[in-house]
């Protein structure tokens, strides 16, 4: 079988957005066994779509089309579609119920346009949005154009929900496709791949695939297999080889987050965090707080503008030396203390600040009352606001887990 990918959308002809779905469609496609040898890009319109969608089909068994579902005016894909498999488009009440169920207050009257499903069309339900996908049988039931939402936690799950079953099923083989992803952090993609290498470069079932963004690494390992279970037993085996090599890295499994993995490890230490934050603009805290159980393991803390305006909380508190020099400027030792201070008054365990360094980074320092301390710098001038704030409280969960690594370690003699 032969697949191909068609994304729609002016904005990634002009390089406003990224195509980052090329990415992701492409991988899974390799993970399926799916040949795929094209991939296009077509903007919002109508004519060029129809194109560009009738060259895929007639020379791919599969085509994937994703974005242009939505609800506005430049959103033709499933118009263009249906007019190309010559199958009329027909009002679906459920799909529209579906729609309706999703939102609260009135419904703008264009989203009818999502409940819109081209006759003998399948369809693929949207879990997370509004727009569903559509699955349309061309030259009887022989090929097959799927449309799938722009949005990509939107079509991500769609995909790996609704579309690989079907894929499969056309695969003609009684297959599932088990997979299993390894959560790495502390370690970058290309030391991660040098120490694989050898299981990457040899690989042919399982499959592995590395998924990288700043400071957290996903390793998925893939196989299709007569069964589940048959599936399970070939990726531990795999599994089992990068844990003996790479173990200490691992952070989780599958959906877990860092944030999540590190509240689990708080409460299995018994600690409690405190948090001062003058860098990340509170992105830390969120994603501290994040799970749900977190007042378990989050005591408290605040954001401030500023390590001046952090230390005047924290002399408010009665957390930091009274100056009366009017110096703003606290030592490294000066600062530590008054950190172990304020774990006090948060009755908290640990106790993580982000500061800004003499560098323009942000250094970044997590200390336990019981005298554990490690720290990190991280270098500014990499990405945008969102990517930097990410980072920031990336390094800090990372630093987290490092302290409660050790603190376990000991433990455990
Ligand atoms: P919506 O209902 O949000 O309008 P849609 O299916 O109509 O969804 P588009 O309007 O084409 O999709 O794109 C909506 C958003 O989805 C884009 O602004 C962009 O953020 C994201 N997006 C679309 N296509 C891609 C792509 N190929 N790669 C990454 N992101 C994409
Ligand atoms: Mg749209």
């Amino acid at each position: 079988m032969i697949a191909e990918t068609v994304f729609v959308g002016t904005e990634l002809l002009l390089g406003q957005i990224v195509n980052t779905n090329a990415a992701y469609l492409g991988k899974q496609l390799s993970i399926l066994g799916i040949d795929s040898y094209y991939q296009s890009v077509v903007g919002d319109n109508p004519r060029r779509l129809a194109a560009c969608l009738k060259q895929a089909i007639e020379r791919s068994d599969v085509v994937i089309a994703s974005g242009g579902l939505g609800p506005t005016m430049d959103d033709v894909t499933r118009e263009t579609a249906a007019e190309i498999t010559q199958r009329p488009l027909r009002f679906d009440s459920d799909v529209w119920e579906r729609i309706k169920g999703r939102r609260r207050g009135t419904i703008p009257e264009n989203m009818k346009r999502q409940a819109m499903v081209p006759e003998g069309a399948m369809v693929l339900p949207n879990d997370v949005g509004s727009a569903p996908g559509l699955a349309i049988p061309v030259c009887g039931d022989k090929k097959l154009i799927i449309l799938l939402p722009g949005p990509p936690h939107e079509l991500q799950p769609m995909f790996e929900r609704y579309v690989i079953p079907l894929l499969l099923e056309r695969l003609g083989e009684r297959t599932t496709l088990v997979s299993r992803t390894l959560r790495f952090c502390d370690i970058g993609e290309s030391p991660l791949e040098e120490r694989l290498k050898d299981l990457i470069a040899n690989q042919k079932d399982p499959t592995l695939a590395t998924y990288a963004k700043p400071g957290d690494v996903q390793l998925r390992i893939s196989t299709k297999a007569s069964s589940y279970e048959e599936g399970m037993r070939r990726i531990l085996a795999v599994e089992n080889e990068i844990r003996h090599r790479v173990g200490e890295y691992i952070y989780g499994l599958d959906d877990t987050t860092l944030e999540k993995a590190v509240g689990e490890l708080l409460k299995r230490c018994g600690w409690r965090l405190a948090i001062v934050d003058t860098q990340s603009g509170g992105a830390l805290i969120t994603r501290i707080t994040d799970p749900t159980g977190s007042e378990a393991w989050f005591a408290g803390g605040f954001v401030a503008s500023s390590p001046a305006q952090a230390l005047t909380h924290l002399r408010q508190m009665g957390a930091a030396p009274a100056r009366s020099d009017k110096k703003e400027q606290l030592s490294p030792m000066e600062w530590s203390d008054a950190l172990l201070v304020a774990t006090d008054v948060f009755d908290a365990d640990v106790m993580v600040t982000l500061l800004p360094d003499e560098e323009g980074g942000t250094f970044i320092v997590a200390m336990t009352t019981a005298g554990r301390q490690c720290s990190t710098s991280v270098g500014a001038g990499r990405g945008d606001r969102e990517t930097w704030r990410w980072r920031l409280s990336q390094s800090a969960l990372v630093l987290l887990r490092r302290l409660m690594a050790e603190h376990i370690r000991d433990v455990a003699g």
